[in-house]
This record gives C-alpha cells, sequence and structure tokens, in this order.
C-alpha cells in the first residue's frame, strides 16, 4: 500500500516506468481521472414523429470537434427514449442527453450500436453513468465480440490521439444484449426490425428500422457527402446488402452515421460505391494493372461527379481503390 501511494503521489506521468507491471496499472487508473472538456451542443433536428437525430457538421475527428464526427439519432417511444448510435466519446454522449432533455424528460432505455467502429458506440458510457448498468445495449453478436475484444480499447485510444485527448475518461462499455436479422424488439409504441446482409462496412453492420416512422438507421453502410472507411468492408457486399435491406423495407428515410437522412441514400451513395468497384472489376477482368484501374474510376461519371465536395475524398481514394482492386482480384479468380 505505502508502494501503491508514493506511485500515486509522484503522478503516473512523472513515473513513466514500464517495467513494473504495477506502474502501467497506476497509469491506467491515473488516465482514467483525466476528463476532456465537453461538447459544445448540437440542437437535435426532427425527422418524423418520433425520430430525432443530433446532426454533426464534421465528418472525421480533430482536436477542435473533440470527435464530434458521427450523427446520435434517438427515438422517442411512449416507454421512454432509445439511442441509434451513441456517439465518439463519454462527453458527446453527455451532450446528447443535454439534447434529448430539451424534447422529452422520459428516460434512455435502450441503445443500439450499428458495428464497432468508435464513433458508433464510445458514447455509451455516458448513457450507463445516467440511467444504470442495467441498461440494454444491442448489437450484432460479431460487433459485441470485436468491441469486447482489442477493437474496443483500441478505438477508444485511437479517438483519444485523434482529439489530442479531448475525449479522455470515455470507458468501453460494450453491448450486453445481442440481436439478430429479422429480430424485432418492441419498446413501447415502438417496434424496432433489426437487418443485417452480410459484409459491407464492416462484417457486421446492423440497420434498425423504426417501423412505425418508416424511419432506418443504417450506420455506416452509405454516407450522404462523405467517403466511407472501407478498410474492413466489400464493395459487392455493400451494393448486395442495398439491394436486400430496400426489398425488405421499402421506401424509408435512410438515416447515416455521418451526414443528412436522405429518401434517396442509397440510390446515390450505391451509384458512387459502383462507380468505384465496376471499373475495377473490369480492369482485372481486362489484365489492367491497378493505376489503370485508379484512372478508370477517377473517369467515372457517378465518381467525378462527387469528387469536387465529397469530405475525405481527395485523402482516401486511392486508398480504397486499392481496396476495391484487390476485392475485385479475388472475386475475378
Ligand atoms: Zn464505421
Amino acid at each position: 500500500m505505502s508502494t501503491r501511494r508514493r506511485f500515486m503521489s509522484l503522478g503516473a506521468a512523472a513515473v513513466g516506468v514500464s517495467l513494473l507491471p504495477e506502474v502501467s496499472v497506476l497509469a491506467q487508473q491515473a488516465q482514467d481521472f483525466i476528463q476532456g472538456p465537453p461538447v459544445a451542443d448540437i440542437a437535435a433536428t426532427q425527422l418524423s414523429q418520433r425520430v430525432w437525430y443530433i446532426l454533426s457538421p464534421d465528418g472525421f475527428p480533430t482536436p477542435e470537434n473533440r470527435g464530434m464526427m458521427s450523427n446520435v439519432g434517438f427515438v422517442v417511444t411512449s416507454d421512454g427514449v432509445v439511442i441509434l448510435d451513441s456517439g465518439s466519446s463519454l462527453q458527446i454522449g453527455q451532450m446528447a442527453i443535454r439534447m434529448i432533455r430539451k424534447v422529452t424528460n422520459k428516460p434512455v432505455v435502450a441503445i443500439f450500436n450499428s458495428h464497432f467502429h468508435g464513433d458508433h458506440w464510445l458514447g455509451n458510457d455516458a448513457f450507463v453513468r445516467e440511467f444504470g448498468r442495467e441498461l440494454p445495449i444491442y448489437a450484432l453478436a460479431q460487433t459485441q465480440a470485436m468491441i469486447k475484444g482489442v477493437e474496443g480499447n483500441a478505438w477508444r485510444g485511437l479517438m483519444e490521439r485523434w482529439t489530442n485527448q479531448s475525449t479522455a475518461g470515455t470507458q468501453v462499455v460494450a453491448p450486453n444484449k445481442v440481436v439478430a436479422h429479422t429480430q424485432e424488439v418492441r419498446i413501447g409504441d415502438v417496434t424496432f426490425r433489426m437487418h443485417h446482409y452480410g459484409r459491407a462496412h464492416t462484417e457486421s453492420d446492423l440497420c434498425v428500422q423504426v417501423l412505425e416512422d418508416k424511419v432506418t438507421a443504417v450506420g455506416d453502410i452509405a454516407m450522404t457527402n462523405r467517403i466511407a472507411n472501407m478498410d474492413d468492408g466489400s464493395y459487392p457486399g455493400t451494393l448486395k446488402y442495398y439491394q436486400a435491406l430496400e426489398k425488405s423495407v421499402g421506401e424509408q428515410l435512410w438515416v447515416p452515421g455521418h451526414g443528412e437522412a436522405k429518401r434517396d441514400l442509397l440510390k446515390t451513395y450505391g451509384a458512387f460505391m459502383a462507380g468505384i468497384w465496376e471499373p475495377c472489376l473490369q480492369a482485372v477482368k481486362d489484365s489492367l494493372t491497378e493505376a489503370q484501374a485508379k484512372a478508370m474510376v477517377l473517369r467515372d461519371p457517378r465518381v467525378a461527379a462527387r469528387a469536387p465536395t465529397m469530405h475525405g475524398f481527395q485523402t482516401n481514394i486511392g486508398k480504397y481503390i486499392s481496396l476495391a482492386y484487390l476485392e475485385a482480384e479475388k472475386e475475378a479468380f
């Protein structure tokens, strides 16, 4: 105990030694007491009778936006509020709670997490602190496993680094309830129907249909005006997913994790994705190089039309064409 107290009084940063295991544990514990600053309020926008969202103006995390890079959706049911993705940090979750309070005094009674990328679930921490450890947090089994595994802490660390520690204090709170494709979760007067049609943006992307309001939250399988991270995804998988989802739910207001909700979201983002995928597949079939495939993609009108205004396009398009070309090679042989 005296050793522990001595290390504590020195402060974890001053110790900076990794030889003693207890020191690194203490360093982590000291880190847990450091809390980043609050996030600026963004008023919620109403999308339908019961569905609202807090629209993030930015698509990527920076020290200035303190990690506010993804939308937080919520549904006001007769039994309480249901969260559709909880944001990138404790502080963003706390901001969302402040904004929900301007709409309703009902408690938050459940959360759905669309996938394992940290900007969609790191905010869970704020809700369990406010509404209790028993708060049901739903996700697909694979998403739960990834957040409980190394990805959970990895995303927490990445978000701290990208925001210059603004998200510090955020704890990993993994989903505690597993849902599966076609399952319905009834909360108050609202039916939430689960959809999953294989790998799209990740291996396990949950889309949540708010049945009564004809609104479906799609996580990151489609984005309004931001290029999607495809490191964990599949181009043909995404296009197949859209087809199956649209066939199942029909006309909807689609709510993405990034950007504004749109009725034509799957159509517009689907055209962009096909504009990357189809030239790459053709290039592989014609034994053309990756550089030639890239030139074909950049010439494709479905891509060229979006290039000037899409967030993240210039910095990411090369990498994501590369991933499409690799996937086309696998698909073609
Ligand atoms: Zn994502």
